[in-house]
């Protein structure tokens, strides 16, 4: 099985690229962020206990979003992989997703990075927040919040990937849609070549 991880900060067109992957490879998109706001809008325990933390654009326990992935692997079959968006989103997660994938005799298979500027990050939620209604996407505080949670928590995360030979990155900041899609979908294909 093939293990990727779409990574970026908010807004850099993760979910916007993720299905063009998926297709492409035969591969499961799994969203935590998604999934997190299924729960809410579920409106169970979990999502209850999650909206507040993603309302002030704070990371929702580590144990949470690992269940959620571990789930899914559990139970998603017929793909040739899984394309993780918005997990791992720190270094602890990061290293549980280490552990469970060789529990299963697997490993990450690469890193694909979508890099984009604190300015357009700020755009892009921006405009998301009129198309989409997410509440986390609307107030300027969760916006500077999520960019904080970010480089703080995230970020790190670029190295420990780097040090496995893992990571691989494009510049998704320039262009329409369609260029970073293509530029995206160039850099997974070359990926092991
Ligand atoms: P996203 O849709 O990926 O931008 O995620 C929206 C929000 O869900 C984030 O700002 C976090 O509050 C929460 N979230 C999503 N994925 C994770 C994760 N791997 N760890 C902790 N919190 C997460």
């Amino acid at each position: 099985m093939k293990y990727y991880i779409l990574f970026g900060p908010p807004g850099a067109g993760k979910g916007t690229h993720a299905g063009a992957l998926a297709q492409k490879y035969n591969l499961k998109h799994i969203s935590t962020g998604e999934l997190l706001r299924a729960e809410i809008a579920a409106g169970t325990e979990l999502g209850r206990e999650a909206k507040s933390l993603i309302d002030k654009g704070a990371l929702v326990p580590d144990s949470v979003v690992e269940g959620m992935i571990e789930t899914a692997f559990d139970t998603i079959k017929n793909v040739e992989g899984f394309l993780l968006d918005g997990f791992p989103r720190n270094l602890s997660q990061a290293s549980d997703l280490d552990a469970i994938l060789a529990k299963r005799g697997e490993e990450v298979t690469a890193v694909v990075a979508l890099m984009i500027s604190d300015e357009t990050i700020r755009t892009r939620i921006k405009g998301r927040a009129i198309i989409e209604g997410r509440a986390d996407d609307a107030s300027d505080e969760t916006i500077s919040n999520r960019i904080k949670t970010y480089h703080a928590q995230t970020e790190p995360l670029i190295e420990y990937y780097k040090k496995a030979g893992k990571y691989y990155e494009c510049n998704a900041d320039l262009g329409t849609i369609e260029d970073n899609r293509n530029r995206v979908l160039a850099l997974v294909e070359s990926i092991g070549k």
